[in-house]
């Protein structure tokens, strides 16, 4: 759990799993042995188990506290959610919404709930089961959802790309209930808080950006999965959309905000998550927060 300050905004790690999650092969169809071998010795312990050669994923919420508003970005995979496709994410019960309480915060003090796209691991404390049905999570939020990303994966409903019942249990009970405000973009949610287009993981793949009392902070989601990234951008992941606009977005990214103070929020980096983009020869490496 990280306590960050952008400006006058207070910025707090929720996190609900952690541990390894599949080798570089697995998740990155580019990741050849011989690719992979000049990063293990940073990867090792911090963002790769040394014994299963797995790299190490966090899953985890942002909550940023902006004095007029409490924003919850991204959402998780849930608890008692029917995953039978993912054994991993079936009928889970974690300590999320204790670890949101630990941070001072209930449901019903969450203004806006921001998905940086609408897979599985992203959307799932969107809606909590109450006798019997699924419903929004935080009774006073409005959802944030690209326009774009909502109308690709509402064509979608029933395929498997989603895992089987996300749109159906995590998305579409909030639009029903009318808290849904689908938008472009680059909307701006409020002052110096807007959306950044970041297409390909999925094709309405946004990030968000907090500018505040001279910092900057990006919430990037899955823009990049793991710190391997940042060195080798090229790496799309298996569950990208489009693997060509995904690496396209990365590039552009690292080149947006390379060397800047700009500090960077992934949703799913281990060790201490955040840092910033830093040259190194002719690429770029994450300069992790020191705790
Ligand atoms: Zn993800």
């Amino acid at each position: 759990m990280i306590t960050q300050h952008c400006g006058a905004c207070r910025i707090d790690t929720v996190e609900e799993s952690t541990g390894p999650f599949r080798t570089p092969a697995g998740i990155f169809a580019d990741a050849t042995d011989e690719l992979i071998a000049p990063h293990l010795s940073w990867m090792a312990p911090d963002y790769m188990d040394a014994d299963t050669q797995m790299l190490l994923f966090s899953f985890k919420s942002f909550v940023i506290r902006t004095g007029r508003l409490n924003i919850l970005v991204d959402a998780c995979v849930g608890n008692h959610k029917e995953r039978p496709g993912r054994p991993q994410w079936h009928q889970q019960n974690w300590p999320w919404m204790a670890n949101l309480n630990a941070v001072g915060l209930t449901p019903e003090d969450i203004d806006i709930v921001m998905c940086t796209h609408l897979h599985i691991d992203h959307v799932g404390w969107n809606t909590q089961l109450v006798d019997g049905r699924w419903v929004p999570t935080f009774p006073n939020a409005r959802y944030v959802f690209s326009a774009d990303e909502y109308r690709h994966w509402e064509t979608l409903i029933g395929g498997s790309e989603v895992g089987d019942n996300v749109f159906n249990d995590s998305v579409l009970p909030v639009v029903e209930a009318g808290r849904a405000d689908l938008v472009k973009n680059d909307h701006e949610i409020d002052h110096g808080i807007v959306l950044e287009p970041t297409p390909g993981h999925t094709p309405g793949h946004v990030a968000l950006h907090l500018d505040n009392g001279g910092d900057t902070a990006l919430f990037t989601g899955d823009l990049f999965h793991h710190p391997l990234q940042i060195a080798e951008p090229q790496l799309s992941s298996v569950v990208c959309t489009d693997a060509d606009l995904s690496r396209q977005s990365r590039y552009d990214f690292l080149n947006r905000y390379g060397d800047s103070d700009a500090m960077i929020y992934p949703a799913h980096f281990t060790g201490t998550e955040i840092g910033k983009i830093v040259s190194a020869g002719e690429g770029w490496r994450f300069d992790f927060v020191v705790e």
